[in-house]
């Protein structure tokens, strides 16, 4: 059987282990491998690696950073459809799915080789008679990332780019469902002439996340994934003084006024609940259209086109929605379908059923739509991470507005419309980090920086773009007086302009 190593130091190891975990191919249920879970002395190990290169690696030029990246970005580039697979395999989303995610990916990669532009800082002359001031943006050590299952090329690229650009090191513990890809997004960093240490992997679980957490060489800690995790996350690294930036959870819901284009949003549900199998962050999971015929005309167009989804394996070409990660995630939403239908929401298309010959073992499940959800039902409130459509009607785009406000994740919205004012207003009021007008899943490019509000997000810094230079670096300013002249004597008052 695979063995998947940790990736410390410029090579594979799997030292400082105690345990081992499955890895599936969750398109045929079958055990592919099994991945090494690291211990506390395995963190320590990459903790050393990245302490024995920092002081070189930090004192590099921010252009010869910004070498290696473009190279980085070559070797990605042209292995792209290798980490697609890698993807499938061990996520179960489409193989062109997959190579969307390491697009969208590349794009942070590809912000990062602007670093020498983008570590600039600031300069005052004469901020004081014959002294000048500037600003400085410095790294801030050996930094972690600890990453989810849903998107194991992405999120890493979310993040580790940008930290060792500024000149950090970084520590990777990437999900143990599907770490794969990640190891091999690591090795390519590598083969890009980034020196060993600069970019450890780590693989495991809780205990590696632990080990992280309360290690005192590691300065800084970004977080991508659940949201009871990211609170705890969240508590224990400002626990250990550390900076810390931690993603969660989403509800995210869709907007549908009178005069939207129903061809447009039909199209754009599909894609939006059903894509990736609904294992999507930003992922829409709750309709709400604004007055009865609107939502009976969705209902009317959206039935026949969830019935004829086509299901299956992520690699093969016909497939539009492939199976979820493991048989725990599989009996997971099936179970908050059976919850839906005793709370006595109306089920539309029923996907539990869903059967693949020849894929028997695999964990499949159909598309699922729930009409007539209310607020009050455990469906609406809680994260079912599934390809499960919920509509709740409303009568007013002020009605829906407060429903949006009032659920407690605040990570991504959409409104459908054709009236610029509507659009505007519901942008503008919304409690939500980020918002879609006639997009559906409004993810930031890498130039702008990715972050929900309320419980989708804890520790205030969003990722990646400008945000995620200023959580890699801390601001030094000096002010200073060049040459030194005559001494005025002592100053007791406090030094100002005037
Ligand atoms: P998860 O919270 O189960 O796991 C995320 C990471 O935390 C993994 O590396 C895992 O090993 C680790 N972990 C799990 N349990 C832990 C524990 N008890 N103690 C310490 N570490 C632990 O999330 P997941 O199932 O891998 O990913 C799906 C979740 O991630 C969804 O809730 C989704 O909404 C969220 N997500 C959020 C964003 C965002 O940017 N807001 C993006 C992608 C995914």
């Amino acid at each position: 059987m695979k063995k998947i190593e940790h990736l410390i130091n410029g090579k594979l190891n799997s030292n400082f282990v105690n345990n081992t975990s499955s890895v599936f191919n969750p398109a045929t249920g079958e055990e592919a491998s099994q991945v090494v879970l690291g211990t506390e002395k395995c963190v320590q190990n990459a903790v050393n690696s990245a302490k024995n290169v920092y002081s070189s690696w930090s004192a590099e030029t921010p252009l010869m950073r910004s070498r290696k990246m473009f190279k980085l970005k070559e070797i990605i580039e042209s292995r792209k459809n290798e980490l697609a697979e890698l993807i499938t395999l061990e996520h179960g989303k489409t193989f062109d799915d997959a190579l969307g995610e390491v697009g969208r990916g590349l794009e942070v990669v590809e912000f990062a080789c602007g670093i020498p532009n983008l570590l600039a800082g600031n300069y005052t002359s004469e901020v004081g008679r014959s002294i000048d001031s500037w600003s400085d943006n410095q790294s801030l050590g050996i930094v972690a990332g600890i990453t989810p299952f849903n998107f194991p090329v992405m999120v890493p690229l979310w993040m580790f780019p940008i930290a060792i650009a500024c000149g950090n090191c970084f520590i990777l513990k990437p999900s143990e469902r599907d770490p794969s890809s990640t190891l091999l997004l690591a090795q390519m960093v590598l083969d890009a002439g980034f020196p060993p240490g600069v970019l450890n992997v780590v693989n495991g679980g809780k205990e590696a996340v632990d080990a992280i957490l309360k290690n005192k060489d590691i300065s800084a800690v970004s977080f991508v994934g659940s949201t009871p995790i990211a609170h705890y996350i969240y508590q224990e690294a400002a626990k250990y003084g550390k900076k810390v930036q931690a993603m969660g959870g989403a509800k995210n819901h869709m907007v549908v006024m009178p005069d939207a284009d129903i061809n447009l949003v039909c199209d754009s549900i599909m894609g939006s609940v059903f894509g990736s199998a609904g294992e999507r962050c930003m992922a829409v999971s709750v309709v709400v259209p604004v007055g009865k015929e609107t939502g009976d005309a969705i209902r009317t167009k959206i039935t026949p086109m969830i019935e004829n989804l086509k299901i299956g394996p992520g690699l093969e070409k016909s497939s539009e929605m492939g199976p979820l990660v493991t048989k725990q995630h599989l009996d997971k939403v099936k179970n908050y379908i059976d919850i839906g239908i005793k709370e006595g929401a109306d089920l539309v298309v029923d996907g539990r059923n869903f059967k693949l010959q020849g894929y028997e073992n695999g964990y499949y499940i159909g598309g699922t739509f729930f009409d007539h959800v209310s607020t009050d039902m455990k469906i609406y409130q809680e994260e079912i991470f599934g390809p499960v459509m919920s509509m709740v009607r409303s009568e007013s785009m002020v009605e829906a507005l407060e429903m949006v406000n009032n659920h407690e994740y605040g990570n991504g919205t959409a409104i459908f419309t054709s009236d610029g004012g509507v659009a505007r207003k519901f942008a503008n009021e919304c409690q939500i980090g980020m918002v879609g007008i006639n997009v559906p899943i409004p993810v930031p490019m890498a130039y702008h920086s990715f972050g929900g509000w309320k419980k989708s997000i804890f520790g205030g810094h969003a990722v990646y773009g400008m945000e995620g230079v200023r959580f890699y670096t801390r601001l030094k300013t000096v002010t200073g007086r060049w040459p030194v002249g005559k001494s005025l004597g002592a100053q007791y008052t406090f030094p100002n302009n005037s």
